[in-house]
Order: structure tokens, then sequence, then C-alpha cells
């Protein structure tokens, strides 16, 4: 079959498109063949080796396809060797994909929606009027988080960069906010008398982090879960100490890790996608030989939604 195969960690170059043998599954396990795969930063980090994996490797997070033994269609996340035609998965991760939902939809929606659902429902439950920062809130992550956020009556304030303003207001957030060329925090303690917000979800790290921590409110979190702009350097716990702040840097993991929470967040999440009050934005598809345009893309901040590979 063919595969993306990375044989050292590197640049998007380090994606290399070669034939490989078709894995076969042990006990437990599934062959899927693959219809679809997401593209997620975490992949990046994966082909750079900022989150090591054994060489060679095949990198890819996510994917919609069909089991071969069964023929049912399924969607997983969190298991690597997606970029592939095929892929061995352990069953308990595979959810069923509703029938209303096409396999590309499943592929864009599972890993990032998964993110949003356990950002907004459980890191920290939104509640009617609270107020929260979602940054990069064109992104994958992001536009998924602020349409949760939105959906359980939380006051958003949305950062992104210049050109992709709209995504972040067709998604209701309540203030837009260019932070390439503009002050989030000076924005958001404005708006909140001083307060500060509930809950910041920052999926940008370096270069948002001190303001993200000096926009939280008494007793309220920052769920610091990305890096997009670079690893936040070492923090000083007397920094929460101002406010009694919640810092915590949780993986969609901690939230799906047992069969039983990984198909009712997938349920509800699905159940968003087919009642329409979700939205899935798929940017781009591209053929999965073209993986290194794909990190290219996602890298260099070109994208607002999702990028898909099709084997
Ligand atoms: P996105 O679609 O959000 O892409 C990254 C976005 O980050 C860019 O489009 C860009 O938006 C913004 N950004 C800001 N600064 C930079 C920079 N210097 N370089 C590149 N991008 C920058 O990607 P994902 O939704 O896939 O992931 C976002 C982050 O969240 C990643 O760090 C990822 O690993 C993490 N993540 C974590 C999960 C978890 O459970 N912990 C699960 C899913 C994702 P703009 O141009 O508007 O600034």
């Amino acid at each position: 079959m063919r595969a993306i195969r990375v044989s050292r960690p590197g640049g998007p170059e380090a994606l290399e498109y070669v034939e490989v043998p078709k894995p076969s599954p042990g006990p437990g396990e599934a062959l899927v063949k693959i219809e679809a795969i997401g593209v997620n930063y975490i992949d990046v980090y994966h082909r750079s080796g900022l989150y090591p994996l054994p060489v060679p490797f095949t990198p890819g997070s996510e994917a919609a396809g069909i089991v071969e033994a069964t023929g049912e269609r399924v969607v997983y996340a969190m298991n690597p060797g997606s970029y592939a035609e095929y892929a061995v998965v352990p069953e308990w991760k595979l959810v069923k994909i509703p029938d209303a939902v096409d396999a590309r939809t499943a592929a864009a929606a599972m890993l990032q929606g998964m993110t949003a659902h356990y950002l907004t429902h459980s890191t920290h439950p939104l509640v009617q009027g609270e107020a929260a920062i979602v940054h990069a809130a064109a992104g994958g992550a992001g536009a998924l988080t602020v349409q949760m956020a939105k959906a359980r009556g939380a006051f958003v304030f949305a950062t992104a960069s210049t050109k992709k303003l709209d995504i972040p207001r067709a998604d209701g957030a309540d203030l837009v906010i260019d932070y390439t060329s503009e002050d989030f925090h000076e924005i958001v303690m404005q708006h909140t008398n001083g307060a500060g917000v509930r809950v910041v979800y920052d999926s940008v790290g370096k270069t948002t982090f001190d303001k993200s921590l000096d926009s939280v409110g008494l007793r309220g979190v920052l769920a610091l879960f990305g890096q997009s702009s670079g690893v936040v350097p070492p923090v000083d716990p007397s920094r929460l100490a101002k406010r009694g702040i919640y810092l915590t840097r949780p993986s969609l993991g901690h939230y799906t890790s047992t069969r039983d929470e990984l198909l009712a967040r997938a349920r509800d999440l699905f159940s968003m996608i087919e009642n329409k009050s979700l939205h899935i934005r798929i940017a781009r598809e591209l053929p999965l030989r073209a993986a290194a345009e794909a990190h290219r893309l996602l890298e260099s901040r070109a994208t607002a939604g999702k990028l898909l590979l099709i084997p």
C-alpha cells in the first residue's frame, strides 16, 4: 500500500510518499481502509520531533474509513499512522459514523471537535453568561471551540490573524480581536471592567501565554492546550497567586481515556453535526502524496478550517 513515512524528523520534506507492506490487525484491532485523513497540528510536532516517535513511522492521528472485515463506516482519532491507505486501529478507539455524516466530514470533525467538546464541557464546563477567550479562533480546534462555547451561552472573545476575522464572526463570537495588531488583554479587561474572563482556551502558546494568564479572572482557568507559535517557557507557580488561577495542560487522550467517555463525547459531537448546530469547515482536500504541502500550509498560518488528505 502507499503511505507517508518519516525516517528522520525534520521539515515538511521529511514526509516521504512510499510503498510499504499492508499492515495486519492483531487481537482487539481492526484493519481500516482509509477514505479521508484529518491533518492536525500534532502531526507537525511528530514530524519535526517536538513530540518524538520511534523512527521510521507513518504520521497522522485521525481518519475515517471502512473496517475491512465488517464493512462498518468508522472514524477515529489519537492513533498514530493514519497517513496511509490502510491503518490498524485498536477496536476500542473506533467510533461508528452516523448514516447522515459523510467520511470527509467525520475525518474533519473528530479530533478537533472532540477537543472543542472536552474544553467547553469538561475542562471548564461553560455556563450561560460566562466570559471566555478562544485563541486561533479561525483554526481547526479554535473555530469549533467558539461554536460550542456560544452554544453553551458564553460571551466569547475570539482572536485570529487579520485575514481570518470573518470566521469567528460567522461562528457567533461576541468580540473578534486581531491579535496580530491589537492588544487582546487590554480589550478583554476593558470589556470586563477589569474582572477578566472565566476561562482562556489557548492553543497558541508562546506568543499569547503571558497575556492569557493576565486575562484570567478570579479563580478562573487557563487551559493551555497547544503551542502553534512555540513552546511556553517554564512558569513560576506564584504567577497564579494573584487571582487563584487554575492552569491546566490538557490533551484529548485525558478526556477520552475509556470507551464509555469516548462514545459519550462522540455521540454529542455527531448529534451537533447532524442537527447542524456545529459547522465543520473543510478548507482544502489534498491527495495523500501532497502531505508535505499540507504541513507547509498549516505551519505558514495559511489555513482557516480543516485540511484533509485523500489516499
Ligand atoms: P489550527 O488550525 O489552529 O492552526 C494553527 C493556527 O494557529 C494558525 O492557523 C494560526 O491562526 C495560529 N497561529 C498563531 N501563531 C502561529 C504561528 N507562529 N505559527 C503557526 N500558527 C500560528 O491547528 P489545530 O486546530 O490543528 O491545532 C492548534 C493547536 O492546538 C496545536 O498546537 C495543536 O497541537 C493543539 N491541539 C491540542 C489538542 C489537545 O487535546 N491538547 C487537540 C487538538 C489540537 P491565526 O493565523 O489566526 O493566528
